[in-house]
């Protein structure tokens, strides 16, 4: 490969790549608001100056193709006389209004004025104003005096979401972003733009003003909204989620996630329908029961029926681990198999940039993990009619709402003899259930899904239950570090008391007299890497944080879509 020297270090760039991107490939920074590594160039803000030899003028590092030999200089006197000129250009009209502004400590151009500017203006006029608060689309709010014109949000618009609605009117210091006559700022993927505006020019209408950025935390995870697995920041102030932004991942989302899945998929977790205890039907009322009262109850129901009398529903919102203990209850405690889950399918919900057919996170792990029906058991529409026909008289039902998907059987769903729900929500299931058992939400448990491309990726508790701060009482910091978060979020807020589903289902089949011997979440994936062939090699390790490929001829004869 050629070569190129920047700034003594001679690294080594691949053909047609510009300078810019020959020095990130090798960790060198040189700054930059208009660039983006996934979209076109436009050259425009200018603070990508470096100086090349043999060349009479700076050039822009973004634009200026790499070539072998080139010596180029990101630090010299004259780049960095130029930095500070584009940056005290750049805030001659910047209404620098850090202090109420959503983008503070998160900003490219704030980071930048502390880095290459000069600590002072000598501009001495009465700045340009321009309108503050336009609604630019029904999530995106546009302030014009701090925008810097770098044109990533109409380039996003134009060249990812492939549908043109931004552009820039008027001239000079007068220039903004408007939306083209007749359009909004509404399509799909619209608040990606927030994103990359370096600077709080866009922002969230759902988010503007809820938190300073430095007292939030933030835990990596994924997207619960479609099979793609949207790698994810789940961002928390006392223990309430506020805001899902999305996570560089190249094999799975690149930079960006859809609005559906941003904005639609975490506010279950902090709601007033959370179900905060174990209850129990008597007299026809719900009431709440201790945990322990509450499996053994199920337990000595469940011992009523016989094997061909139950059937076991797993879940696509549910991790692997979750789903694996579905299947161990079914198989090895009950010993039925008439056990499957629900798919969730909507084609009109899916696109060609990112959004799938199938809305949940994990219907290749379910299926992978064993969630299907035996070969002589009931699959969801035998289950179903085998409830109608009185010949199934008891149902377990994890995470999930059978009666939503299927009201016609609502009825016949009232009348079974047992009803047992694990749910993280009140629904039309719950509201028939006999035996109801809070579950932890994606945002409250370690595991693992699978998306769409067979890539089994990770998610971590980010706000704390009942049952954690009880663990956590008295731990010390270093293990407290090894939860893979950070610890100050557990200090306070409300708790659920809810628990992960394979916990529950670890305790009702102890309670059936079956014990399996998980502690942790990790301990039920080494048991699937053991004894699954698609888990096989992989660990929690191994996964990271980007995720790990299941074998493709494992994910391809599994067709999720198609029952
Ligand atoms: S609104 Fe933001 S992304 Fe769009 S041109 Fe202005 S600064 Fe750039
Ligand atoms: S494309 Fe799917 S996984 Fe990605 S953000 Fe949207 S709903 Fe979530």
């Amino acid at each position: 490969m050629p070569n190129i020297n920047i700034d003594g270090n001679i690294i080594d760039f691949k053909p047609g790549q510009t300078i810019i991107e020959a020095a990130r490939d090798h960790g060198i920074t040189i700054p930059h608001f208009c660039w983006h590594p996934k979209l076109s160039v436009s050259g425009n803000c200018r603070i990508c100056l470096v100086e090349v030899e043999k060349m009479p003028k700076l050039v822009i590092a973004c634009s200026t193709l790499a070539s072998e030999g080139m010596a180029v200089h990101t630090k010299s006197e004259k780049v960095i006389a130029a930095q500070n000129a584009v940056m005290e250009f750049l805030l001659i009209n910047h209404p620098l209004d850090c202090p109420i502004c959503d983008e503070a400590g998160e900003c490219k151009l704030q980071d930048y004025a502390y880095k290459y500017g000069v600590g002072e203006s000598r501009f001495v006029d009465e700045k340009v104003h321009k309108d503050k608060r336009v609604a630019l689309g029904p999530r995106v709010m546009f302030d014009g005096e701090r925008c810097i014109s770098c044109s990533r949000c109409i380039r996003f618009c134009d060249e990812i979401a492939k549908d043109p609605e931004l552009t820039f009117v008027q001239r000079g210091d007068h220039v903004t972003i408007v939306t083209y006559p007749g359009e909004e700022l509404d399509n799909p993927y619209s608040m990606n733009v927030i994103d990359i505006c370096p600077v709080g020019a866009l922002t969230s209408r759902d988010f503007r003003f809820k938190a300073r950025v430095w007292d939030m935390s933030s835990t990596n995870s994924v997207c619960i909204g479609c099979s793609r697995g949207c790698n994810t920041e789940i961002w928390v102030r006392n223990n309430e989620i506020l805001r899902l932004t999305p996570r560089h991942n190249e094999e799975v989302n690149s930079y960006w996630m859809c609005d559906h899945g941003r904005l639609n998929t975490f506010k279950f977790v902090n709601t007033d329908t959370r179900i905060h205890s174990p209850q129990i039907r008597k007299d026809g009322r719900l009431t709440e029961i201790s945990w322990d009262d509450a499996f053994n109850e199920t337990a000595k129901r469940l011992k009523t029926f016989k094997p061909d009398q139950i059937a076991v529903i797993g879940s696509p919102y549910s991790t692997c681990e979750d789903n694996y203990l579905v299947t161990k209850l079914a198989r090895t405690v009950l010993q039925t198999g008439n056990l499957d889950f629900i798919r969730h399918i909507d084609p009109g919900f899916a696109d060609d940039i990112l959004r799938t057919e199938d809305l949940t996170p994990n219907s290749l792990g379910a299926e992978l993990v064993g969630v299907q029906p035996s070969k002589t058991g009931l699959d969801i529409h035998g289950i179903l009619n085998a409830i109608k026909e009185k010949k199934i008289k008891a149902l377990y039902l994890v995470e999930d709402d059978i009666v939503e998907s299927y009201p016609e059987f609502e009825s016949a769903i009232a009348g079974l003899d047992l009803f047992i729900v694990h749910s993280t929500n009140q629904n039309r299931s719950t509201a028939l259930a006999d035996i109801i058992f809070p579950s932890a939400t994606f945002a409250e448990k370690n595991g693992t899904f699978i998306n769409i491309n067979g890539m089994v990726q990770r998610i971590r508790p980010a706000i704390s239950l009942v049952e954690q701060d009880r663990a956590l009482d008295g731990m010390s910091m270093s293990r407290l570090d090894k939860f893979g978060t950070q610890w100050d979020r557990w200090a306070s807020g409300k708790k659920i008391n809810a628990l992960p589903s394979w916990k529950i289902l670890t305790a009702v089949s102890k309670a059936l007299g079956i014990k399996f011997k998980f502690n942790m979440a990790e301990e039920i994936f080494s048991e699937m890497a053991n004894s699954i062939e698609a888990f096989k090699g992989l660990d929690y390790d191994v996964i990271g944080e980007l995720g790990a490929k299941i074998k493709s001829e494992i994910s391809n004869k599994v067709n999720v879509t198609q029952k």
